[in-house]
């Protein structure tokens, strides 16, 4: 693979060193890589490496411009030190299947693998193509890529990062792990409005605006940046390996995935993996009660004219998942994603063609799972098993079940569940959903779980209720484009001594 091209048009290109410093292409498409056969890989070798290792594969082949010797010096930077486990993502066995957990990084989301990575990824490029400007970050966040975007970015040289996040809907402890980021290069405000609404904010803003402020590029940390997606690679292949190394599957033998699914990022990078010649089963999107994603995978109709349903798997509360459209891309090219797109924005909806719709349902399954019902699952789990998982883990979990039952995953088949945040990031639901009471404060609710399940609260999560408030603003959506202006020409001035 030698460039990224856009999903709307194939003549728009990028090395990938500008891809990662633009985010999104130009004419409003994301970047794909331009050929998928060159990134295939051995995975016999694969197999007989450390995470790490694995990593420097995967990330030679998205970013080979930027040369081995950078990406090792990247990898060392982004992980070392960063997680509470060793082995990053441990695979843990539950019940009859496995849960992949990927929240021991600093925000204890799995978000963090990929923010740990992409602020190096990008300072990294920026050097490669001789970039001058500083680079201003700009977020959207349903809940958990608003701190580990602030916490990557925090005291980043020539960086600076400011995330939108909505008034409502994300828990206490997921506004407190942004509000109280205290280096002087990170930002957060709150938008009133729901996710889609901050995520649209910030797509009109990378449409409109060239320049923030003078000498001030703006570029994307949401997953809708390549090198958000690249090092969410890796864990799919680790966990292969982790199964393998227990014996539970030999090699070349297909494991399937289920990701509780949002912005359509993680599970794409399953895709990507299956791509590279990770031998996937089936790929299951799990979703809440937004469930666009499971009438699409059904039916071929996406259509995001529908209410927005808050529930207790609030990073999954999204209508508009953009990084299907990297999957259209590849499925129905570029021609036909460009008009979806455009039916996408102007009339809400679009609908596949036949054929299209049984490539893709060849390789994705899908299955919904509302607030009760992942309830039920983290009560039943806990239980029976001894294993605390979050709200996201449970619709997923809850998904694997529902399609076991249908006979469309095999009981006895290894089945790999993704799983996404700490339950301490979501304290109350967790009480309520083990029939205990949760009251206002997340710190008392995480004191209480605590003591409930007997499983401790991360360091990260019990210490953020000592912390200062430090971001305070509340725009209304429209506003965002003048706010991130403001902004920008507030932080060059102080960097001019003005
Ligand atoms: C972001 C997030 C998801 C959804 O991931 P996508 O890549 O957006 O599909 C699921 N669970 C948690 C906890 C998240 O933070």
């Amino acid at each position: 693979m030698k460039n990224y091209v856009s999903t709307r048009n194939p003549e728009v290109k990028a090395t990938p060193a500008q891809a990662v410093l633009k985010g999104l292409a130009p004419d409003g498409g994301l970047f794909v890589p331009d050929d998928l056969d060159s990134i295939k890989v051995n995975m016999q070798a694969m197999m007989n490496m450390s995470y790490r290792e694995m990593a420097r594969v995967v990330f030679g082949l998205f970013f080979p411009d930027l040369g081995d010797k950078t990406l090792a010096s990247i990898l060392e930077k982004s992980y070392e030190n960063k997680f509470d486990v060793p082995e990053l993502a441990p695979l843990v066995p539950v019940s009859d299947s496995y849960v992949l957990e990927l929240f021991h990084g600093p925000t204890c989301a799995f978000k963090d693998v990929a923010l740990s990575a992409l602020p190096n990824l990008m300072t990294a490029s920026a050097r490669h193509e001789n970039f001058q400007k500083r680079i201003l970050i700009l977020v959207a966040t349903s809940g958990d890529t608003g701190s580990a975007a602030l916490t990557g970015f925090s005291n980043v040289e020539g960086t600076d990062a400011l995330v939108f996040y909505p008034e409502t809907g994300i828990s206490q402890s997921q506004r407190l792990q942004m509000v109280t980021q205290p280096a002087s290069n990170v930002r957060a405000c709150a938008v009133k409005g729901n996710f889609d609404d901050a995520q649209r904010g910030v797509k009109e803003i990378f449409q409109e605006v060239e320049e923030p402020a003078e000498g001030v590029s703006l570029s994307s940390a949401n997953s809708i940046n390549i090198g958000r997606l690249v090092p969410q690679i890796v864990y799919y292949f680790n966990a292969y390996k982790s199964l393998l190394d227990r014996k539970a599957i030999k090699l070349g033998q297909e494991v399937s995935y289920i990701v509780p699914t949002g912005n359509f990022g993680d599970i794409f990078a399953g895709w990507l993996a299956r791509a590279m010649g990770l031998p996937v089963g089936r790929l299951i999107c799990a979703s809440n009660e937004n469930d666009v994603l499971t009438e699409f995978l059904n039916t071929g109709r996406y259509n995001k004219k529908r209410d927005f349903m808050r529930t207790t798997s609030p990073s999954m509360d999204i209508l508009v998942s953009s990084n299907l459209e990297r999957l259209l891309y590849f499925v129905c090219g570029p021609e036909k994603t460009a008009r979806y797109m455009e039916e996408l924005r102007t009339k809400g909806e679009y609908q596949l063609e036949e054929d299209d719709l049984l490539e893709i349902q060849g390789v994705f399954g899908c299955a919904s799972v509302n607030s009760n019902e992942s309830a039920e699952v983290i009560n039943r789990v806990f239980r029976e098993n001894n294993y605390l998982m979050d709200p996201h883990t449970a619709v997923a979990w809850g998904a694997m079940e529902k399609l076991v039952a249908s006979g469309e995953l095999k009981k006895d088949e290894a089945k790999v569940v993704l799983s996404t945040a700490s339950p301490y990031k979501f304290s109350r639901s967790m009480l309520e959903a083990l029939g205990q009471t949760g009251g206002e404060s997340d710190h008392e609710n995480m004191k209480k779980l605590q003591d409930y399940t007997g499983v401790k609260a991360p360091e990260a999560l019990s210490s953020l209720f000592e912390k200062e408030v430090i971001h305070k603003d509340v725009i209304e959506a429209g506003q965002m484009k003048e706010y991130v202006i403001e902004a920008a020409e507030a932080g060059r001035r102080i960097r001019n001594g003005q």
